[in-house]
């Protein structure tokens, strides 16, 4: 915001009708100013930014005159919020303080813009990068796990995903002595079926669908694939932090060794496609997965998120948990408690509110004052 200040107010015309201010200081602080830029220029305020370079620790930036249009900012937005994969409504909604932007402070609206661009930023780049040094140490620990290097390596890159038993001979961790009696890393057999759950993968990556999540996970753990498509998943998320089915088959496959680990991806899954927009019937797949992983995991969801919050969608939940994993499983039992709860904590407000309780109250002493008559 500093940033954008500066530029409205305190830059200086060139010689071409372009404008520049001169900054100086740390290489850390003409960093973060560079990087202001680009957030200005994503949401439209500026066009384009040239650097001159003065001296070691001063710097002349060149851009066209700023422009404040609110109609350009809630495009280059939409766009972006698009891009992230946010549902139509939910895009609006988050417009909507841009909308309401003071007209008199020229800097508000931009202000508000860049809050918008940014939050949507840290809820996706910021886990995405946690996702990698995870999957990096991940793999530094394929040793301690037992799992063959080429495995994880073969399940993110091929077109074919090597079965949950490949050993390929030719690691350290298939032969910890680095004796290796075979010439080179064995090559998983090919098959038609992988291949095709490889093709399917990808586009459920992209595009969300209860009964593909189910298909998908079985077939994973049936053809004996849950490692390849486990590590494809989390791979996949490193670049895509917000793809709803890769959060959903990391999270299920990854549960089953570690249930801690998995219900994190889980419960990164569910609030990302509850920002996006999906309904509680939508994300079905994720709440059993999670009741399945323990019902503290589907309950501390549930408590989480206010979309989950309200007496008929947490009915919602129960319902998704139970024709899954039937009536009598905790997880099921909980989420119908929880939605019980809720559901006279919700009674209790109605009175209140209508004003009966004074009513009920006077009855209820009129009734003890004639029982102890
Ligand atoms: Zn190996």
């Amino acid at each position: 915001m500093e940033v954008a200040g500066k530029i409205l107010h305190d830059s200086q015309e060139g010689p071409d009708g372009q404008r520049f201010v001169e900054v100086g200081g740390s290489e850390a602080e003409l960093n973060s100013f560079e990087y202001a830029l680009v957030r200005l220029m994503q949401i439209g305020f500026l066009e384009a930014y040239t650097v001159e370079y003065l001296s070691q620790r001063h710097r002349r930036f060149w851009f066209p005159r700023p422009k404040i249009s609110r109609r350009t900012f809630e495009e280059r937005l939409r766009a972006f919020l698009t891009e992230t994969r946010l549902g139509v409504e939910a895009i609006e909604r988050r417009l909507e303080p841009l909308r309401r932007a003071s007209a008199g402070n020229p800097l508000d609206p931009v202000e508000k813009a860049l809050r918008i661009l940014l939050d949507r930023v840290y809820e996706t780049v910021y886990p995405m990068r946690i996702q990698m040094l995870r999957n990096l140490i991940e793999y530094a620990l394929s040793k301690e796990r037992n799992r063959c290097r080429r495995l994880v390596l073969r399940s993110i890159f091929d077109d074919q995903l090597p079965p949950d038993d490949y050993r390929c001979g030719f690691c350290d961790v298939c032969e910890p002595s680095l004796a290796f009696s075979v010439p080179g890393a064995l090559v998983p057999p090919r098959e038609a079926e992988p291949e095709e759950i490889v093709r399917r993968l990808s586009t459920f990556f992209q595009d969300w669908s209860e009964e593909e999540a189910d298909l998908l996970l079985s077939a994973a753990s049936e053809r004996g694939l849950s490692q390849a498509v486990m590590l494809r998943s989390e791979y996949y998320l490193e670049r895509e932090g917000t793809s709803l089915g890769a959060f959903f088959l990391a999270g299920a496959l990854k549960g089953r060794e570690d249930p801690a680990q998995g219900a994190l991806y889980l419960k990164r899954g569910t609030s990302e496609a509850l920002k996006q927009g999906l309904s509680v019937d939508e994300i079905g797949p994720f709440l059993a997965e999670l009741g399945r992983l323990g019902p503290e995991h589907l309950g501390s969801v549930l408590l989480a998120h206010p979309p989950l919050g309200g007496y008929r969608e947490r009915k919602q939940v129960y319902e998704e948990v139970e024709r899954r994993l039937g009536y009598d499983d905790p997880a099921a039992r909980l989420a119908a408690s929880l939605a019980s709860v809720k559901l006279l904590s919700e009674l209790t407000e109605w009175v209140e509110q209508e004003g009966v309780f004074p009513q009920l109250r006077s009855i209820k002493e009129r009734l003890e004052t004639s029982l102890q008559g």
